[in-house]
């Protein structure tokens, strides 16, 4: 389902519907992709310092980055070529709400072509902003570790890193992502595309989710359970985000019947320190008024 609005609509707001509202907020008033509210259903806001990137591995076919480049290329004129955009380091800054923050959802914080320096300026502004929590992810886990190894790159309590793994193949990602000294290590498996067995020894959160669009290649539910009762035998925090399909949301996201939107144990304690919680954690329902 897509929902469209326009300013000064009022629609309802649950829970289940909240990621689609969000995104179909950022879309009425005109957002463009540097930061804004998600429909990603584990994070609230993206934030963009650097758009583009180059595919590394299996997961990278049909990347969501590079489609939304082709669709709106008037937002990228660079189109997938890594850019670094030094004029939106600032922007958290400027973020009141405490929030779940994607680093880089076009992009690879730790591609080759983004100097240390850049990656530095980065890690300033997370340090400045200690209210949101920061998302990394990467399929790059060997350039994060040669910089934290050999040139010093330092993590905030605030930064959550975590690598992709869509398959076997790529479970040695987690080998450089445990010897990072960080709060919270964490795993994306999207697109999950084949069974995994994995040792979570020192890992604090799991994320699930099927591949979506026209040629999605369709994951086994089998797998799914399979690394969630990994998760579970092992205390680790899981979460589904989606079955895949035509559409993100055409499978749904229930697995036995339920929702698995496990966070991190700090994720509550951050919270609980900051006071606010974001739309999506709060399981809101009511009328949101679409005004400016
Ligand atoms: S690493 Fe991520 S952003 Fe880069 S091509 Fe692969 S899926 Fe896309």
């Amino acid at each position: 389902m897509v929902l469209f609005v326009k300013k000064n609509d009022i629609v309802q707001v649950n829970y289940y519907n909240s990621g689609q509202v969000a995104s179909a907020v950022n879309l009425a008033y005109g957002k463009n992709m540097s930061s804004i509210n998600t429909g990603i259903e584990w994070t609230d806001k993206t934030w963009n310092p650097t758009t583009g990137c180059d595919k590394v591995s299996p997961g990278c076919l049909h990347c969501y980055a590079e489609v939304l480049t082709q669709r709106f290329p008037q937002n990228f004129p660079n189109g997938f070529k890594l850019t670094l955009h030094p004029g939106r380091l600032q922007e958290p800054l400027g973020w009141r709400t405490p929030s779940r923050v994607f680093v880089n959802s076009m992009s690879d914080l730790f591609h080759e072509d983004v100097p240390l320096e850049f990656i530095n300026e980065v890690i300033s502004t997370i340090k400045q902003t200690p209210r949101h929590i920061y998302q990394i992810l990467t399929k790059r886990p060997e350039r994060l570790h040669d910089l934290v190894v050999n040139f010093n790159l330092e993590f905030p309590e605030n930064v959550w890193l975590g690598v992709s793994v869509e398959n076997q193949n790529y479970v040695n990602r987690l080998d450089y992502l445990r010897e990072i000294p960080v709060s919270v290590r964490f795993i994306s498996c999207e697109p999950l595309l084949g069974a995994l067995k994995l040792d979570l020894t020192d890992i604090h959160w799991v994320i699930v989710g099927g591949e979506s669009g026209q040629k999605h290649r369709p994951m086994q539910i089998s797998w799914v359970e399979d690394i969630r009762d990994q998760c579970q035998a092992e205390k680790v925090a899981f979460f589904f985000k989606q079955v895949g399909g035509r559409t993100p949301k055409a499978g749904g996201r229930l697995l036995d019947n339920q929702i698995w939107d496990e966070m991190p144990s700090v994720w509550y304690q951050h919270v609980a320190k900051w006071g606010t919680l974001p739309l999506k954690a709060t399981k809101f329902s009511g009328q949101l008024e679409l005004t400016v």
